[in-house]
């Protein structure tokens, strides 16, 4: 992952851009666009950056990532 990945991931936590809505489900607000959000889970992410990952990369084994789902790493740490 690279590290502005990390950065933007950070940034959006430290922000307060994420919240939990759910069980396993939060919902993090688009860095680009502060009037979008998007619904995460711990390994799937509404954004497009997540899904162009398996368009592109499909059946390669990989893993998707975004700074949504790196967002959730460093927001569970810290609660
Ligand atoms: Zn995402």
């Amino acid at each position: 992952m690279s590290a502005s990945t990390i950065r933007k991931a950070k940034k959006l936590v430290e922000s307060g851009g994420v919240e939990k809505v759910g069980d396993d489900l939060y919902q993090i607000k688009s860095s680009s666009d502060p009037e979008k959000s998007y619904f995460v889970t711990s390994d799937s992410c509404e954004c497009p950056g997540f899904k162009n990952f398996y368009k592109f990369h499909h059946g390669k084994g990989l893993k998707a990532n975004c700074s949504h789902l790196e967002a959730i790493r460093i927001f569970k740490e810290q609660n």
